[in-house]
């Protein structure tokens, strides 16, 4: 897609530190990195977010991640992983070709990856209903 930054680090027109690739996805370092090796794996054909990647992407994708991750934990020396993925600019997506971040762990980060809530569920089994029906 035109104007797209990760198109265009597919095609090669924007430099990027490339990591991995398979068939279908890339994986490169976030240029503003919030950790030590915060590597960012998205598909190679523009799809917006998780609603529009097609099946075959999204499993390249994630082969993708799993092998990336498993380099990070080799080489890195990190204590954890975090995944995150952001669908939409009220989920906090800037860039809208979907990508996923893989944000190694270390003790002392002070990354909060699970901010808190006020939300209260007060009816879990008609919302199990809902989706299951
Ligand atoms: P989002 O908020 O959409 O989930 O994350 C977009 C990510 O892309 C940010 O972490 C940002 O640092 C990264 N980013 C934006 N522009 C570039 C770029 O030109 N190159 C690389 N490698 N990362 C980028
Ligand atoms: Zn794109």
């Amino acid at each position: 897609m035109e104007d797209c930054i990760f198109c265009k680090i597919v095609k090669g027109e924007i430099p990027c530190y490339k990591i991995y690739e398979n068939k279908k996805a890339i994986a490169f370092l976030d240029i503003n990195p919030i950790a030590k090796g915060h590597i960012l794996v998205l598909p190679k054909n523009h799809y917006e977010n998780i609603f529009e990647i097609d099946e075959e992407s999204i499993k390249e994708v994630a082969l993708a991640i799993k092998n990336v991750a498993i380099l990070q934990r080799e080489k890195l020396g990190l204590q954890g992983m975090n995944i995150f993925q952001a669908n939409n600019a009220i989920a906090g997506q800037t860039i809208f070709h979907i990508h996923f971040h893989l944000v190694p762990r270390y003790a002392g980060d002070n990354i909060n990856a699970w901010p808190k809530s006020n939300y209260f569920e007060k009816d879990i089994k008609g919302l199990h209903k809902l989706l299951t029906k």
